[in-house]
């Protein structure tokens, strides 16, 4: 399976970064850049949420090796539960 990454300005979620050449004008010599596919951000890899299975394109919660959406975790009172 492809590594999945995450955009860190944009949050777009992607498998190939882009890739670009910059010559900066030299005769020789160029500088390859890679970013985010829409933004040219920087990115990281990208975790999928345990209790979803979609990928986290945001902040998340993790405990222990496990990550979550914040929107898939809940806090309870007790007896808040019905
Ligand atoms: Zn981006
Ligand atoms: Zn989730």
């Amino acid at each position: 399976m492809n590594e999945v990454f995450v955009c860190l300005d944009c949050h777009y979620l992607f498998t190939r970064p882009r890739e670009l050449i910059e010559r900066h004008g030299l005769e020789y010599g160029y500088e390859r850049i890679v970013g985010c596919p829409i933004c040219m951000g920087g990115y990281t890899s990208a975790y999928r949420c345990i209790e979803c299975g979609e990928y986290i394109d945001s902040s998340y919660i993790r405990i222990g090796n496990f990550r979550y959406h914040n929107d898939c975790v809940q806090q309870f009172e007790l007896g808040e539960e019905i």
